[in-house]
C-alpha cells in the first residue's frame, strides 16, 4: 500500500528516497538505509509486479520502509512528490535501460531547491576515467551526461564508484554475484594479472548510506579501494581452487575474444563483455591514482570500517554451489549435476 505524507512520522536524519529499490544494486541500497536508521521511501513504477518483487517490497515494508508510486521521468508528479514528503537525499539505482529517465528527476530536484544529496546509479567505475569500447561506451556516455547536467543543475551530488560486485565475473552476466563460479573451467582473461576491486553488495549498500550525510562526500567521486579486496583473475581462480578443494582448469579467454563479443552488439551480453575487457585488459579501474580534488576513498573516510573478505564471499559461493548441485540432482539435470568434492564442505569451515 503506497504511503500517505499525512501520516510520515517526523524523523532526525533525512529523508530518502530511493528509485530501484527492486533491482539488483537497489535492494542492497534500501536494505542498507533501513538498517541505518533512514527508513526510506522507495519509489515504485505502477502497475503489475511480479511476485518475486511483490515479495521483496513486502519485506522492506515490514521493516518500515514507505511505498510510493511513481516515474522518474515525470516532472511534475517528482516534484510533487519531493516536496509532499519533504524529501532530502535522493539514491537513484535505476537500471541501465533507464539512466536519461534521471534526466527529468534532476530537473524536479532543482525546480524544489531542497534536495541536500542525490546519489544518480553509477555503482561502477569512474566512468569520466573508465573508457570501454562500445556497447560499454554508450552507456558510460550516459552515466557522463547525467553528470554534466546534475554539476549543472546546482543539486548537492555523491558519485558512488564503488567498482566490482564481489562474485566471479563472467563475462556475460550482468548481475554475477547471483551465480556461484564456474566448477568445470575457470575463463581467465588476458594473462590474468591485471587486479580489480571486488566489493560486497552489504557493504555498497552499508558505505552507500554512510556517505549520504557525510559533508567531506559533497561533489565527490566517492572510490572503493579496500586493499584487502584487490584481486587478478589469477588470485580469484586460486582463492576458488582453494574454497573448493580441487584444481579447476583454467582456459584464457583473450583480449580479442572479449572485443569479438562485444562487437556482436548482443545487449546486454556485449555490454558486459566490452567492461569486462575494460578492467581487466586495460585496467580502468587500478589505472589512475586517485588524488584529484573530487576523489575521496571510502576507507579514508571510515578507516575502523572493515570490509567484508572475498574470502568469506567465496565461502557463500560453496554453499551457493553445493544447493545449485542438490537442486539439480533433485530435478535430475545433466544425468547428475555439478561435482563438488567432501574437501570443498570441509574447506569452508
Ligand atoms: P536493475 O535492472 O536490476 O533494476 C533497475 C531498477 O530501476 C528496478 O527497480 C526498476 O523498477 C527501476 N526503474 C527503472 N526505470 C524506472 C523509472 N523510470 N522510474 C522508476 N524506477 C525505474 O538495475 P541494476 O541494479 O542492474 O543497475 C543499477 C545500477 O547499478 C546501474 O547503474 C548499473 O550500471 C549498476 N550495476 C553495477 C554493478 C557492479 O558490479 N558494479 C552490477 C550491476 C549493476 P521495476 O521493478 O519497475 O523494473
Amino acid at each position: 500500500m503506497a504511503t500517505s505524507p499525512a501520516n510520515i512520522p517526523p524523523t532526525l536524519k533525512g529523508r530518502v528516497l530511493i528509485v530501484g529499490a527492486t533491482g539488483f544494486m537497489g535492494k542492497f541500497v534500501a536494505e542498507a538505509s533501513l538498517s541505518s536508521g533512514h527508513v526510506p521511501f522507495l519509489l515504485l513504477r505502477p502497475g503489475p509486479i511480479i511476485s518475486s518483487k511483490a515479495s521483496i517490497i513486502k519485506a522492506f515494508q515490514d521493516k518500515g520502509a514507505r511505498v510510493i508510486y511513481g516515474v522518474v521521468n515525470n516532472k511534475e508528479l517528482m516534484e510533487k512528490i519531493l516536496k509532499e514528503y519533504e524529501i532530502d537525499i535522493v539514491i537513484s539505482a535505476i537500471g541501465a535501460e533507464s539512466l536519461m529517465d534521471q534526466l527529468t528527476l534532476v530537473e524536479a530536484m532543482k525546480s524544489v531547491k531542497s534536495i541536500k544529496r542525490f546519489l544518480p546509479s553509477e555503482f561502477g567505475h569512474d566512468v569520466d576515467r573508465a573508457d570501454p569500447v562500445e556497447p560499454g561506451l554508450a552507456m558510460y556516455k550516459e552515466k557522463r551526461l547525467v553528470r554534466r547536467v546534475i554539476e549543472q543543475s546546482g543539486v548537492p551530488y555523491t558519485y558512488i564508484c564503488c567498482n566490482s560486485i564481489a562474485s566471479w565475473p563472467y563475462y556475460d552476466n550482468c548481475h554475477p554475484s547471483q551465480l556461484p563460479p564456474p566448477l568445470d573451467q575457470l575463463h581467465i582473461y588476458g594473462d590474468g594479472t591485471v587486479q580489480a576491486y571486488f566489493i560486497d553488495g552489504y557493504d555498497i549498500g552499508k558505505f552507500t548510506m554512510k556517505v549520504v550525510d557525510d559533508v567531506r562526500t559533497i561533489n565527490k567521486n566517492v572510490h572503493f579501494r579496500p586493499p584487502s579486496n584487490c584481486y587478478s583473475m589469477n588470485g580469484l581462480a586460486s582463492l576458488w581452487e582453494k574454497k573448493l578443494g580441487r584444481k579447476i582448469p583454467r582456459v584464457t579467454v583473450s583480449e580479442d575474444d572479449l572485443l569479438g563479443i562485444a562487437a556482436e552488439n548482443c545487449i546486454p551480453e556485449s555490454i558486459v563483455a566490452s567492461i569486462t575487457h575494460d578492467i581487466f585488459i586495460n585496467g580502468c579501474q587500478v589505472k589512475f591514482h586517485i588524488d584529484g580534488i573530487h576523489d575521496v576513498e571510502i576507507g579514508t573516510l571510515y578507516p575502523g570500517e572493515e570490509f567484508r573478505s572475498l574470502e568469506d564471499c567465496f565461502g557463500d559461493f560453496v554453499h551457493m554451489a553445493i544447493d545449485n548441485n542438490i537442486n539439480n540432482n533433485h530435478k535430475g539435470e545433466n544425468g547428475g549435476g555439478v561435482t563438488t568434492t567432501t574437501t570443498a564442505t570441509a574447506g569452508t569451515k
